[in-house]
């Protein structure tokens, strides 16, 4: 270890507290500190490379250091690193707002920036309320959500949510969503019948639900909850925070099902993974419903100091600009593909494998039956890193969610590492120890 990495690691032992960390058993694991990155791969600071198996949590697009947006974020740093857009405005929010507007399903006319994914939620979630309280219907304060869904971590997108592990805790503390089955048109119809004039509006992760463990959609469910949703008459929100900007394939996943919904929420990878922004598209219905003299009081009084900050805009536009220029999406579908059979033949047939679930570039692999303090999922992690890639788990769900511009051959070392990572850990002699 160089002398380096042991003061640092020291001192964040002594004045880091990391997110999603059980913080007992951080200090015994050497975690790698990541001094740089290109590409695909990550480089800590011991010398070690890695390769980044979940896009640094879901949201590098096309790979770090990419020329084209490093040089957009430097370009603008010599312009202005941060405005306000309460009361002014800047040319790379306005020029990414029509991008966004132009890309997104029909019908999408207004953005509005916020910083995250899970303040892209509360804003959606926010402004249904209050339309609807402006149309003078106040009383619709009830939202419909899916069972095991994942919409982030303040305290209205955890109303919402429904991992019992991450938001049983805070129950108390949160305003009412009721829950339907996912892939279960019936369990929602049900819910919008009897929720009546309550319901003001349901928010779904379209075709994949990303942190609930990678679970997929039925065909037709999410084109169904739009259908549900007219003729019950309420708002429906798309969470496309995870599934967004090519994950699934498609630049957004609701063009698989023809689908516009009434608020299209987007972060992770909107920036290309480069810097925190987040984008709630909505219709120019509900921005009309928010319309009138100063003193009617209809104004969206909400607005982050960061919003729409003008290096996260910078290459968010370089981000999308990439898409065309490198025909992403055009070159992901042999990846898809080459990844699809790559599971099939080293991921597959290990006995420890319930199930692989995917839908375009997002992967859960379920390990079945093992207990929680045997924490598998974990173990194969760090069985990962030993051998040179980055993973992450849900569980004993592990993930691979790689960069769309992951090149062949390190989709193949990823998912061969991954594969002899999960034979390590759940290998009987590793079960026996960890027992
Ligand atoms: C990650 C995620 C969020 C939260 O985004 P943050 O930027 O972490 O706040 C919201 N919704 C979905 C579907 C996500 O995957």
């Amino acid at each position: 270890m160089q002398p380096d990495t042991a003061r640092l690691r020291e001192l964040d032992r002594s004045v880091l507290w990391h997110p999603f960390t059980q913080q007992q058993g951080w200090s015994e694991e050497d975690a790698p500190i990541i001094a740089h990155a290109r590409g695909t791969t990550l480089h800590d600071t011991d010398g070690n490379t890695y390769i980044d198996g979940v896009s640094s949590l879901w949201c590098t697009v096309h790979g770090h250091r990419h020329p084209s947006i490093d040089a957009a974020v430097r370009r603008q740093l010599d312009q202005v690193a941060h405005t306000t857009m309460l009361g002014l405005s800047h040319p790379a929010a306005i020029e990414l707002g029509a991008k966004l507007v132009d890309l997104a399903p029909p019908g999408l006319q207004r953005v509005f920036y916020s910083d995250s994914g899970s303040t892209a939620v509360e804003v959606a979630l926010k402004m249904a309320y209050q339309w609807w309280a402006q149309q003078g219907e106040w009383w619709r304060t009830r939202f419909v959500s899916l069972k095991h869904a994942y919409h982030g971590d303040t305290i209205g997108s955890v109303s919402v949510g429904g991992i019992d592990l991450f938001h049983g805790c805070y129950r108390p503390l949160l305003f009412e969503s009721v829950q339907a089955e996912p892939g279960d048109l019936a369990s929602m119809e049900a819910l919008l019948r009897d929720g009546g004039e309550e319901v003001g509006a349901v928010i779904v992760e379209p075709l994949v639900q990303g942190a609930a463990g990678i679970l997929v959609h039925p065909e037709g469910f999410l084109r169904g909850v739009r259908e549900l949703c007219d003729r019950y008459g309420v708002l429906l929100i798309c969470d496309e925070v995870a599934v967004g900007f090519g994950r699934t394939g498609t630049m957004f996943a609701c063009e698989q099902e023809d689908v516009s919904p009434d608020f299209l929420c987007l972060a992770k990878g909107l920036t290309g993974g480069y810097l925190p922004l987040a984008a709630t598209l909505t219709t120019e219905r509900v921005y009309e419903g928010f319309l009138g003299a100063f003193e009617e009081l209809r104004t969206f009084f909400h607005g982050h100091t960061y919003t729409g900050n003008p290096l996260a805009c910078a290459a968010a536009l370089a981000t999308l600009e990439v898409f065309e220029r490198e025909r992403t999406l055009e070159h992901l579908r042999g990846k898809i593909a080459l990844l699809g059979e790559l599971l099939d033949r080293h991921v597959a047939p290990l006995p420890a494998v319930a199930e692989i679930r995917r839908r375009g570039f997002m992967v859960g692999i379920e390990l079945g039956g093992f207990p929680l303090e045997a924490r598998l999922g974990h173990q194969v992690t760090l069985a990962a890193r030993r051998r040179g890639a980055i993973v992450r788990p849900l569980g004993d769900t592990i993930v691979l969610m790689p960069p769309l511009s992951i090149e062949a051959r390190d989709l193949r070392r990823l998912v061969e590492i991954t594969a002899d990572a999960i034979a390590e850990a759940t290998g009987a002699g590793a079960l026996a120890e960890a027992a």
